[in-house]
C-alpha cells in the first residue's frame, strides 16, 4: 500500500504540494489527473523520493520513506516507476535494458537475469525484440520494454506518469492494455495520466489535483462521470 498523509512540497517559496493525502490499498489502481503544474509528477517523484517532500508523511508497504533512518535503497526496490520518457539505455538491447537492473541491483546472476527479462519482455509482448537497440523500436515498444525493465524487479508497487503522453496515438492502446492486463492481475498502481478512457475503466479511485491540492478524490463514475466540482468540471471539458 501507499499511504500519503498531508504531504507538503516546497521548492524555494513555491509550495507546489499543498497538503496532500492519498492512499493506494493492496490491488488497487488510482489515477492522479489534473492540469500542468499542478504537482502531480512531485507527487509521485516524493513517494519514492526522487523528491524529498517537505513535510508531512509517505509510507510504502508500510515504511515510513520521510524517516532520516530509512534505508531509501531498499524501499525503492519495492517501487517500480515509468515515466513519460522511457530513459532506456541506448548502447544496450532491449534484453540487456531489461536485465541490468537486475544484476546490479537485485545481484541475479546472468541466466537468471535472463530468463525473468525473457518473461518480461513476453509479457509486453515484445519478446520478438529481444535483440533491438532502442532506436531501433517504436515509441510504443520503448516504453513496453520500460515496463518490462521495472516489472524484472519484482515491485510490490508500480508507479506510472503519463506513460503514453510522448506516444504517437496509435501506439497508445498497446501501452494502456499491459497496463490493464497488470491491473487485473492485482498490481498496485498510481498513475498519472490523461487516458480518461483508462481512468474510466480501470482505475478504482480519480483523484483530481489542482494548485498542489485534491479537488476531488472517489470512484472514475463519480469524478470522471459526474464531478461536484467546477474546476473539475472545467478541466474535463478540456481533455475529454
Ligand atoms: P505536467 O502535467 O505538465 O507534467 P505536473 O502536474 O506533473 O505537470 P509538476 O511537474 O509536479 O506538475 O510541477 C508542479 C510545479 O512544481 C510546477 O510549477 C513546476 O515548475 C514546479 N517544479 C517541479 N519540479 C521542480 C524542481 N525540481 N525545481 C523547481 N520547481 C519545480
Ligand atoms: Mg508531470
Amino acid at each position: 500500500a501507499i499511504e500519503i498523509k498531508d504531504l507538503h512540497k516546497h521548492f524555494g517559496d513555491n509550495e507546489v504540494l499543498k497538503g496532500i493525502d492519498v492512499t493506494v490499498e493492496p490491488g488497487q489502481v488510482v489515477c492522479v489527473i489534473g492540469p500542468s503544474g499542478s504537482g502531480k509528477s512531485t507527487l509521485l517523484r516524493c513517494v519514492n523520493l526522487l523528491e524529498q517532500p517537505t513535510r508531512g508523511q509517505v509510507r510504502v508497504q508500510g515504511v515510513d520513506v520521510t524517516d532520516p533512518d530509512v534505508d531509501i535503497d531498499a524501499v525503492r526496490r519495492h517501487i517500480g516507476m515509468v515515466f513519460q520518457q522511457f530513459n532506456l539505455f541506448p548502447h544496450m538491447t532491449a534484453l540487456q535494458n531489461v536485465m541490468i537492473a537486475q544484476q546490479r541491483v537485485l545481484r541475479r546472476g546472468k541466466r537468471a537475469a535472463e530468463v525473468v527479462a525473457r518473461e518480461n519482455l513476453d509479457k509486453v509482448g515484445v519478446i520478438d525484440k529481444c535483440d533491438a537497440f532502442p532506436a531501433q523500436l517504436s515509441g510504443g515498444q520503448q516504453q513496453r520494454v520500460a515496463i518490462a525493465r521495472a516489472l524484472a524487479m519484482n515491485p510490490d508497487l508500480m508507479l506510472f506518469d503519463e506513460p503514453t503522453s510522448a506516444l504517437d496515438p496509435e501506439l497508445v492502446g498497446d501501452v494502456l492494455a499491459v497496463m490493464r492486463k497488470l491491473a487485473e492481475e492485482g498490481m498496485t498502481m498510481l498513475v498519472v495520466t490523461h487516458e480518461m478512457g483508462f481512468a474510466r475503466e480501470v482505475a478504482d479511485r480519480v483523484v483530481f489535483m489542482d494548485g498542489g491540492v485534491i479537488v476531488e478524490d472517489g470512484p472514475p463514475a463519480q469524478v470522471i462521470g459526474d464531478p461536484r466540482h467546477e474546476r473539475t468540471r472545467s478541466f474535463l471539458s478540456r481533455v475529454l
